[in-house]
């Protein structure tokens, strides 16, 4: 029996979905736009495994498993998401189990930053490596992956990095915190230093002028570099990972975000024999623009609950039959 294993990624914007074969390459991909709110989310969710199965000319209910990924607090076992605020979905959403039951598919869901962790691995060819995917977009967090498996932790926060106040004085953080690494090394971070005009993304206006020789702009840079650089050293000196793999909306800046970030690594070393020992210029890399990873681990999250007998339609099927 051949496997059909879909990924979808659910983001603020956009849905990215794709189909991977037997050798986990793509064959398959769709992009819609994502419509906000509950109902919103199922429904396109929904919509975009339908388009791929029309792709690839099979029914939906033919694929083998469908992995989900998205923003939130995802209790993998049960599919429920809850403070998915970029969707719109403030409270719990029991999203596996509702995309399954329309669908007629077992459907695995996952945080999205953690899917994309997985996806990294397999893109840039580490699935053996102990590796971190650093997200920088609206906020700043981390998946782990550690002997090919995603680390949650006990409550699903490993790896929330950006929540790590640096500065007890700094600006309030979303979470109710104060000075949190995300206050300063994400896209909003960016956005509040350098609000760019003319609705140019904020980090490609803050880098060009910065390339360009703008004083202002390179301050602004190396300084959020120096922060995003901190994320990475938290990570190694936390979990050790050989590759911390940079993504987000902020990495669509390109190799310049990558420059400056190994740039403010060394700067931190220099002073450091300790630092220096444990090469962290060396152990950072970002992923190509345009890549699906967020999709791809997702699918792959799928692939490896239903391997391992947990996803939303056996849960379902499960009931309440006592154990
Ligand atoms: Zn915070």
């Amino acid at each position: 029996v051949t496997r059909v294993v879909a990924g979808i990624d659910i983001g603020g914007s956009k849905v990215l979905a794709v189909v991977l074969d037997e050798r986990r390459d793509v064959v398959a991909s769709v992009r819609l736009p994502t419509s906000i709110g509950a109902e919103g989310v199922v429904r396109s969710g929904a919509e975009a495994l339908r388009q791929l199965a029309q792709q690839i000319d099979v029914r939906a209910e033919d694929f083998t498993v469908v992995g989900v990924g998205v923003p939130g607090l995802v209790e993998v076992g049960s599919g429920h998401v809850s403070h998915a605020v970029n969707l719109g979905v403030g409270g719990a959403l029991a999203l596996g189990p509702e995309l399954s039951r329309r669908l007629g598919v077992p459907v695995v869901v996952e945080n999205d930053v953690k899917a994309a962790a997985l996806g990294a691995a397999q893109l840039l060819g580490l699935e053996d490596a102990d590796l971190a995917f650093l997200s920088i977009g609206t906020g700043l967090a981390a998946g782990l992956v550690t002997g090919g498996q995603v680390r949650r932790g006990a409550r699903g926060a490993a790896g929330e990095i950006g929540h790590v106040s640096i500065d007890p004085e700094g600006p309030v953080c979303r979470c109710g915190q104060r000075g949190c690494l995300e206050t300063f090394a994400s896209g909003t971070a960016i956005a509040a230093a350098w609000p760019a005009l003319n609705g140019e993304p904020p980090a490609a206006s803050l880098f060009a002028a910065a390339a360009a020789g703008d004083a202002r702009a390179v301050r602004v840079r190396d300084t959020f570099a120096d922060h995003v650089a901190s994320a990475v050293r938290l990570l190694v000196l936390t979990c050790d990972v050989e590759v911390v793999v940079l993504g987000g909306g902020v990495t669509n800046v390109g190799s310049a975000l990558l420059d400056c970030v190994v740039l403010a690594l060394q700067r931190q070393a220099a002073t450091s024999p300790f630092l220096a020992t444990l090469n962290l210029p060396g152990r950072v890399t970002v992923v190509p623009v345009g890549s699906a990873m967020g999709a791809v681990g997702a699918a792959l999250s799928g692939l490896a609950a239903f391997t391992s007998g947990d996803t939303a339609r056996r849960r379902s099927d499960d009931g309440d039959r006592p154990a």
